[in-house]
């Protein structure tokens, strides 16, 4: 008998990377339009847990008004022999696999940032609870993760209760993160790489060092080292990171060897401190994104909850869309806000120096671990609102920065840098008409100097044009 014969709904690996659309989903649970959202696993003594119990506080699925959200929590409690407090974080992000092996569920995010959507086909094939959910994550944890032995899971949607135990679920999200500060890359002989959103982008893999957290935010190095331990043909293994290529840019023999058997010989080489030449990849989880702007030389950062534009005119969404697939994309870099903390961020392009702007919130959560000096130069939301103003503002708090403009810099643009850079963001399948002569009226508008010969790529012609992308061919 199959594990799922019970299950009004499919169970298995073919639907992971399944998308339900706003008009498709019976409910979302958290979400961006939600405040208050978690998803927490603990570790527990055998005797503090009833196997299998489930609890729901709150409204259940049919009690929830169809194509509407709730702020949602969800706590697995774990206990086995070998169960310990640094395998939380794995097991929790090992939610993100099993829930999407679900068909018409679709998981995204992590941890205060999930997302989760039931499609109303399968909610009406009869997946209408809590209960056989929690039934579908017993079977695949116990089976997948056989070191686990007993589970109980509570579900949360009474919107008071979701937002009292908020607070407390930050709070050991931090306590786990804290644990491997102050330790450092060059301590270490081994590095731990994770590949389980390959399903959603099949070149990436996530290198998680002392100093730089996993993209998602959500696995510490620890948090390998334990899962590697218990679970060794899992998803998270260890990488030997083998002799330094440049300390600088993060470069080691081990890492690149491994990166090239994972992405089958797709990605070469990865420096893990920068966000140029060989960055490391980007699944589509990260917790922000950083992203040059060519105008100031300087990189901005903006994460997933921010909902306005960003200071370059561009949201989170088109941000991310630009950075996600597993590609090495210049200048547009997924990453956890706790790499933010590292003392090795982005060092290879000027670490701190080079930031010049991010919602005023991130620099909330991580200013005790930015140099001091760099916090009042650095522009937000509040500040600025226009790449005219940013510069403006680097210039009158006299960011280091501006000391690397050079003059002509200063005075206009580079437009035809940034559309470089915007070529590289959108490596997809498109057709290239041959050469041409840019109309005069159309030169102004994208700032080429008359007479230039460009290239008009369009994309996705088939059925539309989404995107036009021209570009100079030599100055
Ligand atoms: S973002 Fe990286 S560490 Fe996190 S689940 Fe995906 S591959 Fe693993």
């Amino acid at each position: 008998m199959s594990l799922f014969e019970d299950i009004p709904v499919d169970v298995g690996i073919i639907y992971e990377g399944e998308r339900i659309r706003g008009r498709e989903m019976q409910v979302e649970l958290g979400g961006p339009r939600e405040e208050y959202k978690f998803e927490l696993v603990q570790a527990k003594e055998l005797d503090e847990i009833e196997d299998e119990k489930v609890t729901i506080i709150g409204n259940d699925l049919p009690d929830i008004p169809e194509g509407t959200n709730v702020p949602f929590g969800m706590i697995i409690e774990v206990g086995g022999v070998e169960v310990e407090k640094d395998l939380e974080g794995v097991i929790e992000r090992r939610l993100h696999e099993y829930v999407n092996f679900i068909e018409g569920f679709m998981h995204l995010n992590q941890r205060y940032d999930i997302q989760m959507r039931i499609s109303k086909k399968s909610y009406q094939k009869g997946f209408n609870s809590f209960k056989i959910f929690a039934k579908v994550l017993f079977r695949l944890y116990k089976s997948e993760m056989t070191f686990i032995e007993k589970m109980q899971i509570t579900f949360i949607t009474d919107p008071e209760k979701v937002k009292e135990m908020y607070p407390e679920t930050l709070e050991i999200y931090e306590a786990r993160d804290a644990k491997a500060r102050g330790m450092s890359d060059d301590d270490v002989d081994v590095f731990y790489g994770c590949s389980l959103c390959q399903s959603f982008a099949p070149t990436h893999l996530c290198v998680i060092t002392p100093q730089r957290y996993a993209n998602c935010g959500a696995i510490s190095w620890f948090d390998g080292k334990a899962t590697a331990k218990v679970d060794p043909k899992g998803p998270i293994f260890e990488i030997p990171k083998g002799a330094l290529i440049d300390g600088l840019t993060g470069e080691y023999e081990g890492v690149n060897r491994i990166i090239r058997e994972k992405s089958l010989g797709e990605i070469e080489r990865v420096q893990l401190y920068t966000g140029f030449g060989y960055p490391h990849t980007s699944c589509g989880c990260f917790e922000a994104c950083a992203f040059y702007i060519p105008e100031v030389d300087g990189y901005g950062v903006v994460h997933r909850n921010y909902r306005e534009k960003t200071v370059n005119g561009l949201d989170f969404v088109t941000i991310s869309d630009l950075t996600a697939g597993g590609r090495q994309v210049d200048g547009f870099h997924g990453l956890s806000i706790e790499y933010m903390r590292s003392p090795k961020f982005m060092q290879a392009d000027g670490g701190w120096d080079r930031f010049v702007w991010m919602p005023e919130d991130i620099i909330e959560r991580i200013k005790d671990y930015m140099p001091p000096e760099i916090i009042p130069k650095i522009a937000t939301e509040k500040n600025v609102s226009s790449l005219d103003d940013l510069k403006t503002w680097l210039r009158e708090k006299n960011h280091p920065i501006v000391n690397t403009w050079k003059p002509e810099e200063e005075k206009k643009p580079k437009p035809v840098a940034q559309q470089q850079v915007m070529q590289q963001q959108m490596p997809m399948a498109g057709f290239t008409v041959p050469s041409l002569e840019l109309p005069a009226s159309m030169v102004p508008m994208v700032g080429l100097p008359q007479g230039v010969n460009v290239k008009i790529i369009l994309k996705n012609v088939k059925i539309k044009a989404e995107k036009v992308i021209i570009r100079a061919e030599k100055e």
